[in-house]
């Protein structure tokens, strides 16, 4: 004889179902899905409240190790890209997704919209308007404009749809990380 559960919010509800987290028991009124099962709504919320707390020092740290990636990889892209479509598109997607796993590491893992923008723009500037060019283009005494520097990096031409195919590609593969 299986013993009758109650929902914890609602007293009058029976039901089967229980907190993933905490274990109390929860009905299809007030239970929320979570990765794994389901969750109450104070879990729920502690989850949300987790993952919307980034503090402005790890978007500072989040974006710097974000960006150290992004240039080295938005580089690598940039020389590898004139081998092909195929390649310039698989290392931009690479590189979007180094991107997001060096941003989410040093945040711990946090989520949301904000940090989804942050790691947009990175990844943005890593492939568009990248460090190492416009350093390299600064050596040789010229100063790099947006424009100058979008022509260096061959984005800005009629053959190359492709490397504007894999901008977005890389934004999308380092955005979608952080999805909530
Ligand atoms: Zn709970
Ligand atoms: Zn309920």
């Amino acid at each position: 004889m299986s013993k009758v559960k109650y929902c914890h919010f609602h007293p009058e509800t029976e039901t089967g179902l229980s907190c993933v987290t905490c274990g109390k028991n929860i009905c299809p009124k007030c239970m929320a899905e979570a990765a794994v099962g389901f969750k109450c709504p104070e879990c729920a919320q502690a989850l949300k409240s987790h993952i919307e707390q980034i503090s402005p020092k790890s978007y500072i740290i989040g974006g710097l190790s974000g960006l150290l990636i992004g240039t080295g990889a938005g580089y690598i892209w940039h020389k590898l890209s004139p081998y092909g479509a195929l390649i310039s598109l698989a290392v931009a997607y690479a590189a979007g997704f180094l991107i997001s796993r060096a941003i989410s590491y040093s945040i711990g893992n946090k989520i949301g919209v904000k940090i989804q923008i942050v790691a947009g723009i990175i990844t943005f500037i890593s492939l568009i308007y990248n460090p190492i060019v416009v350093f390299s283009l600064l050596t040789t005494g010229i100063f790099p404009s947006f424009s100058s520097v979008l022509a260096m990096m061959s984005i800005w031409c009629t053959s190359c749809i492709i490397k504007l195919l894999a901008v977005v590609i890389a934004t999308w593969a380092a955005v979608r990380h952080f999805r909530i």
